[in-house]
């Protein structure tokens, strides 16, 4: 069961929808019959729009397509055709990789952030969630806080407590939207040469940033899904698995949708002797690792720490010899090993030479070297607030894991935030949810992190090749991005070059920024932005 506020269509909407939606009442639904640019701008609308993707479609896309040749189909009873024959071809020739063939553009509305890891967690799907910058939390949908209410809490002793601290963390958080707008706008002017949309926009971004801290992990989100017929099987194994039941209800709503589109690639999910004993299998092995965790460890938690930890803990001290024989390895016709020994003979200089041809100029950010930086690791173990872990975990060329959500760690005052003086309001919602989540544990412990404000601290660890480091520091150190992460990155990558002494692939990535955090971060984005605006309506 799920708590959806569903929307109203008009007879006529109705009429369009049922063609490309494979239902009009449910927070889950796959997008059919549509060119797929379309169903991918629609998915990319949901990062800045509060509003739904049935809702966005009548409202920006209807009129740009032609509809009348759909009036018949209606996606909303499954399509019987494609039924029988994925049928065919799957039970005829099929092994797992047919069920790579074929996509679904799935959305999952009114999602909460718990949630949403879940669904994030697999590495071979494509995702676009809405941006806690763009949507302010202070509106409501259906006349409520938009916060998820889980009906075990609901009905639980705790439910008026939680509708009532839920409800006043969300007051507090409304109440800082226009101050710390006014805050920003008083602090950094205007500038003669930006138009008012972009100023507006970049200050709007920027105070949402500064108190995302303040949502708890209830508060929900829309979410795009692109995924192969396997992965979504692989991912509803898991989620029927899940100690949440939000993510049980979700895969409920998703296998029912899927299976109007690609009912033959999940079929195994929820047969007794198939799916469902590795759902049990998984299910079995994380209550094994709790119960061993609970006789090593106890009530030991780590504690609270003053400051984010980016911890190196693993690393090649060899790594940039082996990267540089890996360099010239696709080039020769010689063993790897007869390369690495000449790697070793060589002088540091010539090693710098090998990464330097290899490298090349790099124009910009997206001209990336090969495969010869995949051939060194680092493992870190960090410490941030769970904003920032919630973006980084969408990086999917990586090992990422994590431990449960929750206050123990302590929590990140942002700086703006004490310098706009509304400290104390901040505090105040920190303190109920800390205060909530403790009440939760006794009664409901695998809802409780619901009630964890994102400024509060969660622990994970990344593993990632040298390759997908240049990528991620560099993208998550431009001044656009949040300062939460850009943070954990520029720490990051001080740790390759002064820890690991990798200090040539560090400096291979050129394009990390080191700078402070700007006045206004998404300024230049949105001037950018304006400008490709003006050209495409000039041109
Ligand atoms: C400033 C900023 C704002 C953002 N805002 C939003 C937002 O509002 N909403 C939102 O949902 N996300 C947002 N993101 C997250 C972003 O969209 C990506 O999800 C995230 O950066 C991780 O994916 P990646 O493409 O960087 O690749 P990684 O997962 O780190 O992979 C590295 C590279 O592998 C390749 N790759 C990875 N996956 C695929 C694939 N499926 N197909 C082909 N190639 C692939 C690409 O070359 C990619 O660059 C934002 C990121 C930044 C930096």
């Amino acid at each position: 069961m799920t708590v959806y506020i569903a929307e109203d269509f008009t007879a006529e909407e109705a009429d369009i929808l049922r063609r490309y939606f494979t239902n009009l009442d449910q927070p889950v639904f796959a997008l059919v019959n549509l060119p797929e640019v379309v169903k991918g701008a629609l998915f990319a609308r949901y990062s800045r729009s509060p509003l739904s993707l049935r809702r966005l479609f009548l409202q920006e896309f209807v009129g740009d397509l032609d509809i009348e040749g759909d009036q018949t189909i209606d996606a909303t009873v499954g399509l019987r055709r494609a039924e029988e024959l994925y049928d065919r071809v799957f039970f005829e020739y099929g092994d797992d990789s047919v069920a790579q063939l074929g996509g679904v553009h799935l959305a999952c509305e009114q999602a909460s952030n718990l949630l949403t890891k879940v669904l994030e967690w697999g590495r071979l799907m494509a995702y676009l969630e809405q941006s806690t910058r763009y949507i302010a939390y202070d509106q409501r949908l259906g006349g409520r806080y938009r916060y998820y209410r889980d009906p075990e809490i609901l009905s639980s002793s705790l439910g008026t407590r939680y509708i009532a601290d839920m409800d006043r963390i969300f007051d507090s958080y409304s109440g800082l939207v226009p101050q710390m707008q006014e805050f920003f706008r008083a602090t950094t002017p205007k500038d003669a040469s930006d138009s008012d949309f972009a100023y507006r926009t970049a200050i709007k971004a920027r105070a949402l940033d500064a108190i995302r801290g303040m949502l708890p992990a209830s508060s929900l989100s829309n979410l795009g899904i692109y995924g192969t017929g396997q992965a979504y099987e692989a991912l509803l194994l898991r989620m029927r698995s899940h100690p949440l039941p939000e993510s049980r209800a979700y895969a409920d709503l998703m296998l029912t949708e899927l299976r109007k589109v690609v009912p033959s690639f999940l079929k195994r999910v929820d047969l007794p002797d198939r799916g469902e004993r590795t759902s049990a299998y998984l299910a079995d092995t994380r209550d094994s690792m709790e119960a061993m965790v609970d006789s090593l460890f106890g009530d030991e938690t780590g504690g609270v720490v003053d400051d984010d930890v980016v911890d190196l803990v693993d690393f090649d001290p060899d790594g940039e010899v082996k990267a540089v024989a890996a360099m010239l390895y696709p080039h020769t016709s010689l063993s790897e090993t007869t390369i690495e020994a000449r790697v070793r003979a060589m002088s540091v200089q010539d090693r710098l030479d090998v990464i330097t041809a290899y490298v090349g100029h790099r124009e910009n950010r997206r001209q990336r070297p090969g495969r010869a930086f995949e051939r060194t690791d680092y493992r870190f173990d960090i410490l941030s607030d769970y904003g920032a872990f919630r973006d980084l975990q969408r990086h999917r060329m990586l090992t990422i894991d994590w431990q449960p959500l929750s206050p123990r760690h302590g929590y990140v005052m942002p700086d703006a935030v004490r310098a706009a003086g509304v400290e104390e309001e901040f505090r105040g919602a920190m303190e109920r949810s800390s205060a909530l989540h403790g009440a939760l544990m006794g009664e409901l412990p695998e809802q409780a992190p619901y009630a964890v404000a994102l400024a509060y601290r969660v622990r994970y660890s990344m593993q990632f090749n040298a390759r997908e480091a240049m990528h991620m520091l560099e993208l998550r150190t431009t001044p656009q991005g949040h300062e939460a992460y850009r943070r954990v990155c520029q720490r990051m990558h001080t740790a390759i070059a002064e820890q690991a002494g990798h200090h040539a692939i560090a400096e291979a990535m050129r394009f990390v920024d080191h700078s402070g955090e700007p006045a206004l971060g998404r300024l230049d984005a949105e001037r950018r932005a304006e400008e490709r605006r003006r050209s495409r309506d000039l041109g």
